[in-house]
């Protein structure tokens, strides 16, 4: 039976209040960080304290394009390749960060649209699993 696996591990969660980007905080000057850090590199932190942190699933499309061609390795896409919808998002607890937009009409993603952080399917490996990874889901209010 094909099972559900992360594109990688560490980097996301689905809890029970929706998918969670896991990454750090600096406790001394509140700088976020995704993937975890183990010290802060903001140049004017006085101290770092890093703290593990969860970051989501609110935020608002900072900028947007569309991957028309397939990316280049390590990235993985089933094939044939379909073009997908990418943003950089501005998440409300602070950080901002690159995703796959999900959506069936990448050619409606705009700046500002508000999205969610959601676990997603990215691809299928050999075995038939489902590869997931984090994406962003315009709101439709
Ligand atoms: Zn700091």
């Amino acid at each position: 039976m094909a099972d559900r696996i992360p594109v990688a591990d560490g980097l996301f969660a689905e809890t029970k209040d929706g998918a969670r980007l896991i990454g750090s905080r600096c406790a001394s000057c509140g700088t976020p960080y995704f993937p975890k850090v183990d010290w802060c590199r903001h140049p004017e932190c006085a101290a770092s304290k890093i703290e593990d942190a969860g970051f989501g699933p609110d935020g608002t499309i900072w900028s947007c394009a569309i991957q028309d061609y397939p990316p280049p390795a390590p990235a993985k896409f089933d094939k044939p390749y379909k073009p997908y919808a990418m943003a950089v998002v501005d998440l409300a607890d602070g950080l901002r960060v690159l995703g796959q937009i999900k959506t069936d009409d990448i050619r409606s993603v705009k700046p500002d649209m508000k999205v969610t952080l959601v676990v997603d399917a990215l691809c299928h490996d050999d075995a038939g699993n489902e590869v997931v990874t984090w994406k962003f889901e315009v709101n439709h209010a």
